[in-house]
């Protein structure tokens, strides 16, 4: 039996909350703690259990963390507030001997740049403390490293391709909306494309390189190359790859919107003056925008995640795609949000019970992709997740 500290109440800490507080036998003692104590009371009053605590806690103050994480004790922290809070959350991890899980990299709140070297930078100290931090561990990133694992590890010798493909093909019914904080998603989706090819990266401008491509039992869907975080640490990890892509799907009336609102200058990041006072138009938007962990209710339709790898084995080319597909209305059934929230939080869940196990407990900073894949994946249709597998089909790409 465990102690888990969830640090982070909009959609994907909700689904969090739900799975952990579905096998007490790992997680004993769980505590959800975010800015606004009343959304953490809201989510622990709608599971409905008493093993659920609540706090308040500004994450961004590495003091009020540390308070909290002494006065709780807990073998784990897992963070689902925002990138932003990441390094402030590791720093009081360190400082009171606790280990961290996490499923999005840190990014500065004054510049739009996501990358791992601030949270690599902290390996040393976490081994010297003997504590784990398992970095990424929703869906992408996330599964889509531990499905990469396990295509090296069962099915080549060698790979050489990596396209991720990210298919939402549901309709949550508002003209616009995004599917998880609409801060961070419209800062990732409206920057440059990048992808890696022999040795390097190529940059494109965002968007410009679509093309439809079949998602199973849904369809075409227009895909459009962008840069993700786990490209970073999977070309670091599997070196052997030549290529590596990300693809997700956008609907015209979303990519109109998004024109639209950088057009007018409502995606700027910096603060302006207004009536006297400071705003960041993106935070002003965020405010009148649907809350993502409220989609849920009229949402139908289906996510479609996974990786198609190209490689060798035995001297022989092969293609490999492995991937889950996710019902929007099943998830809000069992725990009131979305798929996308849903798909980042069960693998959060995982990734924390590997940790309770002792199967992903290593000193360091780690990504999901550096540990054993077998019991994750195992995991996975057990707690709503099934993934299928597809040998030697039309990899499109
Ligand atoms: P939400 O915006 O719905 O929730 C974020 C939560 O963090 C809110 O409860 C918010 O509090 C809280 N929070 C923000 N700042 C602080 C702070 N300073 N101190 C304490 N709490 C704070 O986001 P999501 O649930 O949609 O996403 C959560 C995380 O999951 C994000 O980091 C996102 O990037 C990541 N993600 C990862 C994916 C993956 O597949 N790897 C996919 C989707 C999301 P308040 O309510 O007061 O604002």
């Amino acid at each position: 039996m465990g102690k888990v500290l969830i640090i982070g109440a909009g959609g994907v800490g909700t689904v969090v909350a739900h799975k952990m507080a579905s096998v007490p036998e790992i997680f004993g003692d769980i505590m959800l703690a975010s800015r606004t104590k009343s959304k953490c009371d809201a989510i622990a009053k709608s599971i409905g259990k008493d093993s659920i605590r609540t706090a308040q806690v500004d994450a961004d103050q590495v003091r009020e963390l540390t308070a909290l994480i002494r006065s709780f004790e807990p073998d784990l922290v897992v963070n689902v507030a925002l990138p932003y809070q990441d390094l402030a959350i590791m720093d009081a991890c360190l400082e009171t001997g606790v280990s961290y899980l996490d499923t999005a990299n840190y990014e500065p709140k004054e510049e739009a740049k996501f990358e791992y070297r601030w949270q690599w930078a902290y390996h040393d100290r976490f081994k010297q403390a003997g504590l784990t931090a398992i970095l990424g561990c929703g869906f992408d990133p996330g599964v889509t490293g531990v499905f990469t694992a396990y295509a090296v590890k069962h099915h080549f010798d060698e790979i050489h391709y990596l396209d991720i493909v990210d298919c939402n093909a549901g309709d949550h019914g508002h003209p616009f909306a995004t599917n998880f904080n609409p801060e961070i998603n419209i800062r990732e989706v409206t920057q440059k494309g990048k992808y890696w090819e022999n040795g390097q990266w190529i940059f494109t401008a965002p968007h410009e390189i679509h093309r439809p491509l079949n998602y199973p039992d849904i369809g075409a869907k227009e895909s459009y190359l962008i840069y993700h975080e786990e490209l970073e640490s999977l070309v670091k990890h599997f070196p052997t790859l030549k290529r590596a892509r990300f693809w997700m799907t956008f609907g015209e009336e979303y990519l109109t919107h998004l024109r639209v609102i950088q057009n007018i200058g409502m995606a700027r990041i910096d603060p302006i003056l207004y009536q006297g006072k400071e705003i960041v138009p993106i935070q002003f938007l965020k405010a009148v925008l649907p809350n993502p962990g409220d989609l849920g209710a009229n949402y139908t339709g289906w996510t479609s995640i996974g990786c198609r790898i190209m490689g060798v084995r035995n001297g022989t080319t092969h293609h490999y795609y492995v991937y889950n597909n996710c019902s929007h209305e099943a998830a809000y059934k069992e725990t009131g949000t979305q798929a996308v929230s849903y798909t980042t939080g069960v693998p959060a869940m995982i990734g924390a019970m590997m940790f309770m196990k002792g199967l992903w407990k290593q000193p360091g900073v780690f990504n999901v992709e550096q540990f054993d894949p077998d019991p994750f994946m195992e995991q996975l249709p057990l707690n709503g997740l099934p993934w299928k597998e597809l040998h030697d089909a039309d990899p499109e790409l």
